[in-house]
């Protein structure tokens, strides 16, 4: 199955469940910047909850950036989804090798160490929203969990597992976020923390067959409840040669004439997706130019 999202709410709106199936996505992301198995866990949690994340994104234009920052060798995380389920993102540092944690499972709390977890919302307002929390385990779901608690005050259940394969490839990947606004009746709220606490991880329910809409009817049981939209999601970057001109443009002319003294070139690169972008001698002429046209 190709990668996508479910969208689904029981007990009018008062229950709110996001369910991905996000394979393709992480292996995308490790085939583009080389990760180790601790790192593709790691980037590949942080790339499904912002998938999971954007379909609660409401405009075309909405956009949500969420950045880790510890004190782990992995040093950070950085991903933004979109609208569409188009999510990107990188970490800091690829190669983190690190013995298995207690539990035999790749030890992403200690590659990412203390540090914070930022959300950035851009939601076409003046301001964009911020919300930060410190992180509490730094394995991601559970820090998530605390982030929708206590900066957006929604209590959730929050899910998220990559499982690497033998060969380093991603075999499966996935999670779920489910939401309760307030009002909801103990009994569901009860019934709901039931299902999930007997619950396997994700990834050893997908590695049994299960699709997310199988996962689906486990978390809610008795509880009747409608998918209402099923959005495809993949790694997409929308980096151009227009968009890196502008970042570049913006250093300054005098920065871009020290350039084009010293080095006749510059090479950018995309964070996200690993494409470099040589700009030639002639080139940043003609950008020096334009911006000093622009000046006048
Ligand atoms: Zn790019």
């Amino acid at each position: 199955m190709s990668d996508y999202i479910l969208r689904a709410a029981a007990k009018d709106e008062q229950v709110r469940a996001f369910i991905s199936y996000n394979k393709d996505t992480v292996q995308k992301a490790r085939e583009i910047h080389d990760t180790s198995p601790v790192a593709s866990a790691a980037l590949g949690r942080t790339l499904i909850v912002a998938s999971l994340m954007s379909a609660m994104l409401k405009n075309d234009s909405d956009l949500i950036t969420i950045q880790i920052k510890g004190d782990g060798p992995i040093r950070g995380i950085v991903v933004v989804a979109d609208n569409k389920s188009n999510v990107k993102g990188y970490v800091y540092n690829p190669d983190v090798s690190l013995p298995l944690n207690s539990l035999g499972k790749l030890d992403v709390g200690g590659a990412i160490g203390k540090g914070s977890l930022t959300v950035i919302k851009d939601l076409g307002l003046k301001t964009p929203y911020l919300g930060q929390t410190e992180l509490v385990t730094s394995e991601i779901a559970e820090d998530f969990t605390y982030y929708f608690t206590t900066s957006e005050q929604i209590p959730s259940a929050v899910a998220l597992g990559v499982l690497v394969d033998t060969d380093t490839s991603i075999k499966h990947a996935g999670g779920f976020i489910i939401q309760v606004m307030p009002g909801c009746e103990e009994i569901t709220l009860s019934t709901l923390e039931r299902n999930i606490s007997k619950m396997k991880s994700i990834t050893t329910l997908f590695d049994e067959g299960n699709t997310p809409e199988d996962i689906l009817k486990t978390i809610f049981d008795s509880i009747p409840y409608t998918i209402y939209e099923t959005q495809k999601t993949d790694f997409r970057c929308n980096c151009s040669k227009e968009r890196v001109e502008k970042a570049f443009i913006s250093i300054g002319i005098k920065d871009l004439q020290d350039i084009l003294e010293k080095d006749k070139k510059a090479e950018l690169n995309c964070h996200f997706c690993n494409k470099n972008y040589v700009f030639d001698e002639e080139h940043i002429k003609k950008l020096i130019s334009d911006v000093g046209c622009e000046l006048r």
